[in-house]
């Protein structure tokens, strides 16, 4: 098969012509050869191989380029990247490599295209198209990626066991192909894995979380996370997780498999929102369960206060996957906390108080707490499961109602403390803030609506009842 009329960007044109120049072979690999062929639409990056140096060509392709784009040149690794109209190209020299027991990053050696092959992850990455003039187009299968592809196989190139000792970054990746192309991984290769999942603990944790994150955006990251519990990779990976697993029996009471009930809300979740810290959050909403299970004959399982377990445990998860612990953080550990309040709220009579007080301590996260509880509800029972739904729809008509009279979500205080200070002649005094805590507790409670005018009456009479006199009337 030829894939001359596939290359359709025109900077194939120029890199041919600048390998030409330079008297190199080069071709196109990887993740640009696998999508093409998966017709996944045409990759933003896009690796070059060049039997000679990467840099040499890369500067060379700058040259024959319009405006001549800036070389990013990698010594250490004998890479360049050059930015151009949206894609990024990435050029390395065909290299062969060997490995030590104790790190992921090889010895390298220049080395020619088949070694180069050799070296790569799995048969459907390890595909190459030609760039030279002579067979322009022509695709280099070795390893028989397009039946794989066909297959949809995720399978090493070489011997499992070994390729995935050398860099056990690649069994993270395994997964997360058969997570993004909803593939499965090739029986031996799921074996290796399996017996070598400790070997993980040399990746960095940035590298897991790479992966991490990619899986997490996938259509439906289940399928990532059941391999890295088949795998024994989550023990290592995600613990707190992993803890979830199993159902516990005393006297003939069970509780819910909050594993399985997680991943379940994770894709359901997954189909209403691409916001990546929401999908971590329906990750995490759970976790605090673990460490806050118990059973008493009176009542069964609890898991009292696991919300706030939770999310305490979801700091010391980011630190140590290197995450970010800024507001990304606070959301997740905030939608975890109140994960069972719209629950509570949708189980009772559905009162504007108690619908006004969630959207005020909600405020901005109001619509994603929401879709968090509706994901949540994973019941097998159909008549439970409309209920559910309807309880939740009614809680979002009444959120619409509140916040239409009395928009609570961005509270600001109808009555300022300064407004407060000169009606009673005051200083600074405790007695300020009790008055603005009572006014924000009326209209929580809807006794009085959101409005300064109102406000400002309930401050007379809370400052009298209090024993302070009106400022004009001394
Ligand atoms: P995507 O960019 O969608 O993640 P990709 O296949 O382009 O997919 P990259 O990480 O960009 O993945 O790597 C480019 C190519 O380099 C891969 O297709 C594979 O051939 C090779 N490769 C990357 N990482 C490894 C690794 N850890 N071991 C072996 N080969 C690898
Ligand atoms: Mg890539």
């Amino acid at each position: 098969m030829n894939y001359k009329n596939s290359l359709t960007n025109p900077i194939f044109g120029v890199i041919s012509k600048s390998a030409e120049e330079l008297g190199y072979d080069c071709y196109v690999v990887g993740g640009f050869v696998r999508d093409l062929i998966l017709n996944l639409g045409a990759k933003k990056d896009i690796d070059i191989v060049a039997v000679g140096s990467g840099i040499e060509l890369a500067k060379r392709v700058s040259k024959n380029l319009p405006n001549n784009p800036n070389v990013q040149i990698f010594k250490t690794y004998g890479t360049a990247m050059i930015k151009f109209e949206g894609v990024d190209l990435e050029f390395v020299g065909a290299r062969k490599e060997s490995y030590s027991e104790d790190s992921r990053n090889p010895s390298v050696e220049d080395g020619t295209l088949e070694e180069d092959q050799n070296r790569r992850d799995f048969t459907i990455n390890a595909m190459a198209i030609s760039l030279n003039i002579a067979s322009y187009g022509q695709i280099l299968d070795p390893f028989d990626g397009i039946k794989d592809l066909k297959l949809k196989c995720i399978k090493t190139p070489l011997d499992p066991t070994i390729t995935y000792s050398d860099d056990p970054l690649r069994m993270l990746r395994a997964i997360r192909f058969a997570s993004q192309l909803d593939f499965s991984i090739e029986t031996n290769s799921l074996k290796a894995i399996k017996n070598q999942s400790k070997r993980v603990q040399i990746i960095t944790n940035e590298r897991i979380n790479i992966e991490l994150q990619k899986i997490l955006k996938c259509k439906k990251p289940s399928i990532g996370f059941l391999l890295l519990e088949k795998t024994g990779l989550l023990d290592y990976i995600l613990p707190e997780l992993a803890a979830l697993k199993g159902v516990d029996e005393v006297e003939g009471q069970k509780h819910k498999d909050n594993f399985y009930h997680t991943l379940e809300v994770l894709d359901n979740i997954s189909k209403h929102t691409e916001n990546v810290w929401l999908r971590w959050a329906a990750l995490l909403h759970d976790i605090g369960k673990a460490p806050t299970k118990k059973f008493s004959k009176k009542v069964g399982w609890t898991f009292h206060g696991h919300e706030l377990e939770g999310s305490k445990m979801v700091y010391h998860l980011f630190k140590r996957l290197k995450m970010p612990l800024n507001e990304k953080m606070k959301y997740v550990q905030k939608l975890i906390f109140m994960s069972s309040r719209p629950i509570v709220i949708a189980q009772e009579n559905i009162t504007d108080s108690a619908v006004r007080r969630l959207v005020f301590d909600a405020g901005e996260q109001i619509q994603d707490l929401m879709t968090l509880c509706e994901a949540d509800i994973t019941t097998k029972n159909k008549y439970k499961f409309n209920k559910y739904h309807n309880n939740f729809k009614l809680v979002r008509e009444k959120i619409v109602e509140v916040e239409e009279r009395d928009r609570v979500r961005h509270f600001q205080p109808p009555i300022s403390g300064k407004i407060i200070m000169e009606a009673f002649g005051l200083g600074p005094s405790k007695k300020i803030g009790i008055i603005k805590e009572y006014i924000k507790e009326s209209i929580l409670e809807g006794i009085i609506p959101n409005d300064s005018e109102k406000a400002f009456e309930l401050m007379l009479k809370k400052g009298t009842e209090l024993g302070l006199t009106i400022a004009n009337e001394k």
